[in-house]
């Protein structure tokens, strides 16, 4: 059986996180992308559950080493994600939700292109109702400094440029809305002709 990865993008702070948890409440089978980052934890962060957290060393170590499906570097700091996980969780059939930016997201979708784990891989941008309301969510969280929040919102701007390089999106204005049009495009995404034709014994 082969699951699927639905790689999720949209600006730091638009509600990602809030939509994946809510919508998560639906959903069977499924785990979140843990992601691996030199960025420092916030208050509450779990090393290992929200993020793995490594030393700029360490991380570049597992870039030497081909670990990462995909890495970038995202407000000034190292992201990636490891290779093994995904691969993994899409052989058993489960469902993976990664949170990965605009950068990481072109380069899964080149990798995978003309493969057979392609038809496992969708793609999901959220984008925030106004400028205005992003900016108020990323204040609102309370966990960022200043610099931070306005390297943020830059980062958005250009991030949303890359609106049209997605399959979906979703609008985050009303919580509800957006996780239940996330249930909405899992279910689709599941429905799709090259994913059910890897997974109907009628083609061997
Ligand atoms: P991201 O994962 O995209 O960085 P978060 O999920 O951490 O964003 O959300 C950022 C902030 O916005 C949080 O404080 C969250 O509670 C709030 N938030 C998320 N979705 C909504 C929404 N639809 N309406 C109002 N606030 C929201
Ligand atoms: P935050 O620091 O707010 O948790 O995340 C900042 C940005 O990093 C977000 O845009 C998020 O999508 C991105 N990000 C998180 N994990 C990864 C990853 O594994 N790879 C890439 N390329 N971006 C990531």
């Amino acid at each position: 059986m082969q699951g699927l990865a639905i790689i999720l993008s949209g600006p730091s702070g638009v509600g990602k996180s809030t939509i994946v948890r809510q919508a998560g409440t639906q959903l069977a089978n499924w785990c979140f992308s843990v992601s691996c980052t030199t960025r420092a934890p916030r208050p509450g962060e779990v090393d290992g559950q929200d993020y793995h957290f490594y030393t700029k060393e360490r991380f570049e170590q597992e870039i030497a080493a081909s670990s990462f499906l995909e890495w970038a570097e995202v407000h000034g700091n190292y992201y990636g994600t490891l290779r093994l996980p995904v691969q993994e969780t899409i052989q058993s059939g489960g469902l993976m939700i990664l949170d990965i930016d605009v950068q990481g997201a072109r380069q899964i979708r080149n990798a995978i292109a003309g493969t057979a784990i392609e038809p496992s891989f969708v793609t999901v941008f959220v984008a925030p109702p106004s400028m205005t309301e992003l900016e108020r969510r990323l204040r609102g969280r309370g966990t960022e400094t200043e610099e931070s929040i306005q390297k943020r919102l830059k980062n958005a701007r250009t991030e949303l440029t890359a609106l049209d390089e997605y399959q979906f999106c979703v609008v985050n204005d009303k919580l509800e809305q957006a996780a239940s049009d996330f249930l909405a495009i899992v279910q689709a995404a599941r429905c799709r002709t090259p994913l059910q034709k890897a997974n109907l014994p009628l083609f061997d």
